[in-house]
């Protein structure tokens, strides 16, 4: 790959001063700037190109070294790392504070190191959506069809605007650049801004007749079905954005995106803790003392059977292994646990037969708990209090 000689890449001669290099870039810049010329691979070389040879020869370091040594100058390589052809879009993007003045006045190309190519005025805006899940949809992921209302585009005119047959033509205030430029007086003399063109909002061009549907902007109102899928394990607050799905651009400028903000309903059998679910588990007395089995719902719908030990203490944990909900993607462990909490069944009332039976049980010391038992008891509900 031949390079192109700097002064030739800007169109300046070789005594040009700092002043016609920056100018003869600027307008080589707006010509092929990627926004103006969305897809063109040959346009974004001669941006690039044009970059490089900038920032080259408006250092006069650079430039003195460059005249001397051409291409394989002893520092050559060293410039922005050129010769590995690692210019980035967003190193070009940030000179342009320099080469425009750098308070802000380029302001039409919204997209500068955004990493969005299109003017962003002509990029649609988002829409919110609320979604209430299910703590069983949280489980499992769900997808939702939703019926929005939006901006769509014009199928008269296909988003251009222009009325069928019709044609654009260059703009008359900016004359195709898409940028106005505007000298004012400063505190540290004259100083050139540029802006969008309030003509052509930028495009450079105008219709010149508009199509009768949209009254040229290539949007409309309508709406549309949207499927959005829901991954399992969202919680309260998170926001799903759904790129691409909200308002239509102008002129079939990139489509906003969707964000949809989850609520959670809550539930009855289950508390969430993140991914883990609490289930509490009310054991019957003889149970708890005799051990045997229970049976614990999971949120899936299936029951798990446990296994009690006889002497089951109520406040008792256990835990099932990844019976929780799924994280969503990227953190931690990928499921959470389901953790059982035993706590014991008293009856509020009792038959005869029963009562005698428990009067019984009373006489025996065995069943008075040990004063130990009855110490841990108290200290907990002491810590709970203080
Ligand atoms: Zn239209
Ligand atoms: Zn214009």
């Amino acid at each position: 790959m031949t390079k192109r000689d700097y002064y030739e890449v800007l169109g300046v001669d070789k005594n040009a001063s700092e002043d016609e290099i920056k100018k003869a870039y600027r307008k080589i810049a707006i010509k092929y700037h990627p926004d103006r010329n969305p897809g063109s691979k040959e346009a974004e070389e001669k941006f690039k190109e044009a970059a490089e040879a900038y920032d080259v020869l408006h250092d006069p370091q650079k430039r003195q070294q460059y005249d001397q040594f051409g291409f394989d100058g002893p520092n050559m390589g060293g410039f922005g790392g050129f010769s590995g052809g690692g210019f980035s879009m967003d190193d070009i993007f940030s000179m342009f504070g320099d080469v425009f003045g750098g308070h802000g006045g380029f302001s039409g190309f919204g997209g500068f190191g955004g990493g969005t190519r299109q003017p962003a005025q002509h990029r649609g805006s988002d829409l919110r959506l609320k979604v209430r899940l299910s703590l069983q949809e949280v489980a499992s992921g769900v997808t939702k069809k939703f019926k929005v209302k939006k901006d769509i585009t014009c199928q008269h005119c296909h988003g251009t605007g222009a009325e069928h047959g019709s044609s654009s033509e260059t703009c008359p205030t900016c004359h195709g650049s898409g940028v106005v430029t505007r000298t004012t007086q400063s505190l540290f003399g004259m100083m050139q801004s540029q802006s969008v063109c309030p003509t052509c909002q930028g495009e450079g061009t105008i219709i010149k007749d508009k199509c009768h549907e949209c009254h040229g902007s290539g949007v409309v109102k309508g709406e549309e079905v949207v499927e959005i899928n829901i991954p399992a394990g969202v919680a309260e607050g998170m926001v799903v954005n759904v790129p691409g799905k909200g308002n239509a651009g102008i002129h079939n400028g990139i489509p906003g995106n969707i964000q949809v903000f989850v609520e959670e309903e809550p539930n009855d059998t289950f508390v969430r803790d993140g991914s883990n679910l609490i289930y509490n588990l009310l054991l019957d007395f003889p149970t708890a003392a005799l051990g045997g089995t229970a049976e614990i719902p999971t949120v899936d719908g299936s029951k798990v059977k446990i296994k009690i030990e006889p002497g089951t203490q109520p406040g008792k944990t256990l835990r099932l292994r990844d019976k929780g909900l799924r994280e969503v993607q990227g953190y931690g462990r990928d499921t959470g646990d389901l953790i059982v909490n035993i706590s014991v069944y008293v009856p509020k009332e009792l038959s005869k037969n029963e009562k005698k039976a428990l009067e019984e049980l009373q006489k025996s010391d065995n069943f008075k708990g040990d004063s130990a038992t009855k110490k841990s008891i108290f200290d907990k509900f002491r810590n709970y209090f203080s």
